[in-house]
């Protein structure tokens, strides 16, 4: 898939303050922004990285502007956790765990986070 990524990302360093969290991944039209994560440390990690593509994807389905508003409805509506796009981005992150040790499955979870945005923050230290 064609994407982009941007180490040290503003956007990211936002969601992260808002968040109190030390590893934001945000995504962005094609664009993953990542703050207190390294490009090689994310890259090496397939299920967030499986998990962040879906939403590239996503974007490219609804489109840019719609699939940030129906996403935002969907935060409003249902929560971080049931919002479908999430769903959807969870199991794709999911199906990497079969190849995966019990602790590397155990430190594959990505937090729900209270931004009404693609964004998702995991603790990997
Ligand atoms: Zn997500």
């Amino acid at each position: 898939m064609d994407f982009k990524i941007v180490e040290r990302s503003l956007f990211a360093r936002i969601a992260r303050m808002v968040l109190k969290s030390s590893n934001v991944a945000m995504v962005l039209g094609k664009t993953i922004h990542l703050s207190g994560v390294s490009r090689d440390d994310f890259m090496r990690d397939p299920g967030w990285v499986a998990h962040e593509l879906c939403h590239i994807r996503q974007f490219k389905e609804h489109g840019y502007f719609r699939f940030l508003w129906l996403y935002l409805v969907e935060s409003w509506r249902v929560g971080y956790y049931n919002n479908k796009y999430e769903v959807e981005a969870r199991i794709e992150g999911m199906k990497h765990c079969k190849y995966m040790t019990p602790a590397q499955r155990a430190d594959s979870t990505i937090s729900p986070t209270g931004l009404p945005l693609p964004t998702d923050e995991k603790e990997t230290e």
